[in-house]
């Protein structure tokens, strides 16, 4: 299986480190965007008081014994920001640097993200502190199963559905599915998703992400007058997101000129066919080594002349200290928070577009939406059903988002933070308060 071997062939040490800006904190970072909006909405205070910290969060502790037959102690958590317009929602990533105040942002950046595209969900977001890269299968699977169980009183079909997200793929997921079906005592494939498409996963789930950055990115090149063929193109992260936008930009006639992942980075002047990279890095791990290229670090990367960057690594990325060398016309945030307040700033001065994150990468969840409704109905639509479902979804919210920009002269994260949290303000309005002190 092409994805398990994404997790099992991990050639030597990470190599790559992102500098950040000093003491960044996810969830600081997420307040103060939601801060920005519900200022500018003038919301009520116990609607904010609600919004600015999640309604719950989880910390679990796991052993499992390892292939050497040392038991080893794991930390996970599971943070649901809100649960206003729907279930929770939001993937689960295995990552070393995974802390409670990233699984807090996240989840609320899960929250504006779905009703950025009015889907019935809150927010969420899950994680465990390891280095997959350098565990078995056997291993994760039973780290995986661990985990579900800690955690299986909160998460469920109507609850709070979890997906993949770093380092964790549709295997996971099969493997979370099966631990709360056999703690549950029936099979119950809807309470994940991004499965596999034999346990009723979703046509089109597998490059969602890519799809829908690639639906906005398009209507982002129309908005300005800005057509895709012949730019060029570099992408941060050549995982899940990046390999799969990466072909469709290369399909629609971009030039990819620089590709980084974990390991290292590539460049070439006259372009990187990523199909060919794929195949690389499904043998060797990595974008590192691939042929006709020279190497380059995600700093270089960052600051190449070119007209579309797209970060699809991690949160960060775009901080203070690298926003002001960046030449492109148009950032399409392929990850989640890839970009510092203060770097979004200096980018919004030099007159760059940011596709924000809560729009542009919503195409996994809005897919995982479908799959969800497929699989409590136990009725499935083919790929091209998903995908045109999925782009009219996207391309609505973008165009909404752009109407709150010309309306208000806010940039498009601005205005797509208005959007969403003026969807979630109406709802808990609707629904009224629990206790009137
Ligand atoms: P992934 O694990 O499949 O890929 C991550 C990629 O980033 C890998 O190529 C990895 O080597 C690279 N990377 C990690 N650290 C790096 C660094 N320091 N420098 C350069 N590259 C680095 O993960 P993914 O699912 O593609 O997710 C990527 C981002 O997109 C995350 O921020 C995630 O939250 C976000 N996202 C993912 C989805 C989804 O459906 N998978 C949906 C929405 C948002």
């Amino acid at each position: 299986m092409k994805e398990k071997s994404k997790i099992a062939i991990a050639p030597s040490a990470p190599s790559m480190t992102l500098k950040k800006d000093k003491e960044y904190d996810p969830f600081i970072e997420a307040t103060l965007q939601f801060e920005r909006a519900a200022a500018f909405l003038d919301i009520e205070p116990w609607i904010y008081q609600r919004l600015k910290h999640p309604e719950k969060e989880l910390t679990v502790h796991i052993a499992i014994t390892r292939d050497s037959g040392r038991v080893e102690s794991f930390t996970g958590y599971r943070v649901q920001h809100s649960t206003v317009r729907g279930p929770a929602k939001g993937g689960i990533r295995y990552s070393p640097d995974a802390s409670l105040s990233e699984c807090k942002a996240l989840a609320a950046w899960m929250t504006w993200k779905t009703a950025v595209c009015d889907l019935p969900f809150g927010g969420s977001k899950g994680a465990i502190i390891c280095d997959a890269l350098k565990m078995s299968e056997n291993e994760l699977e039973k780290l995986t199963k661990e985990y579900t169980y800690a955690i299986k009183d909160i998460i469920g079909p109507y609850k709070d559905i979890p997906a993949p997200d770093m380092f964790t793929n549709s295997q996971t997921m099969a493997w979370i599915a099966d631990a709360y079906s056999r703690a549950n005592g029936h099979f119950e494939p809807s309470v994940v998703t991004g499965k596999p498409i034999t346990l009723w996963g979703s046509q089109g789930r597998a490059g969602a992400t890519g799809s829908g950055l690639f639906f906005v990115l398009d209507e982002a090149a129309k908005h300005l007058n800005f057509p895709l063929v012949n730019k060029k193109v570099a992408i941060l992260g050549f995982g899940n997101v990046g390999t799969s936008i990466a072909k469709l930009v290369h399909k629609a006639g971009c030039k990819i000129i620089a590709v980084t992942d974990i390991f290292g980075g590539i460049y070439n002047e006259n372009g990187i066919d990523p199909f060919d990279l794929h195949q690389h890095v499904l043998t060797t791990g990595s974008v590192k080594h691939f042929s006709d290229t020279e190497s380059i670090d995600n700093d270089n990367l960052i600051a190449l002349p070119i007209d579309i960057l797209i970060p699809a690594a991690m949160e960060g990325q775009i901080h203070s200290g690298n926003a002001s060398t960046i030449n492109a016309r148009i950032v399409l945030e392929g990850a989640n928070g890839p970009t510092t307040m203060e770097a979004d700033e200096i980018l919004e001065h030099n007159g760059t577009l940011v596709v924000p994150d809560i729009l542009a990468n919503a195409g996994g969840v809005t897919v995982s939406y479908l799959e969800w409704v497929q699989d409590l109905q136990r009725y499935f639509l083919s790929e091209d059903e998903i995908l045109e479902r999925t782009s009219v979804k996207m391309k609505k919210s973008f165009w909404e988002i752009i109407d709150i920009v010309n309306k208000h002269k806010v940039c498009m994260r601005a205005a797509a933070y208005i959007l969403a949290v003026n969807r979630v303000a109406e709802s808990m309005r609707q629904l009224g308060r629990i206790g009137r002190n």
